[in-house]
């Protein structure tokens, strides 16, 4: 299980700053930072704390089965960002 970030991610980095396994990315510095619409979750580094959904504003982090069907393509877009 993991924690997922789906719609409206402002790319602010709150969440990095909250995660104690730091398994969030892309982080600002680098290139693939401009390039991503959002960030991600790595799927297996998670430790499903849940800190990070707290300290976002847009509340785009979820976990693993409470993303609604209609999101569920960003669970495979997450885990796509760390192949
Ligand atoms: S649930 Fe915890 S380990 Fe997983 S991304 Fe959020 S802060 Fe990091
Ligand atoms: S805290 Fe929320 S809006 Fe900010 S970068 Fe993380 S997921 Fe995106």
């Amino acid at each position: 299980m993991a924690y997922v970030i789906t719609e409206g991610c402002t790319k602010d980095e709150l969440c990095i700053e909250a995660c104690p396994v730091d398994c969030i990315a892309p982080k600002t510095g680098d290139p693939r930072f401009e390039e991503e619409t959002q960030l991600y979750v790595h799927p297996d580094d998670c430790i499903d704390c849940g800190a990070c959904v707290p300290v976002c504003p847009t509340g785009s982090i979820m976990p693993l089965e409470s993303v609604p069907p209609e999101m569920a393509s960003y669970i495979e877009k997450n885990a796509a960002y760390f192949q």
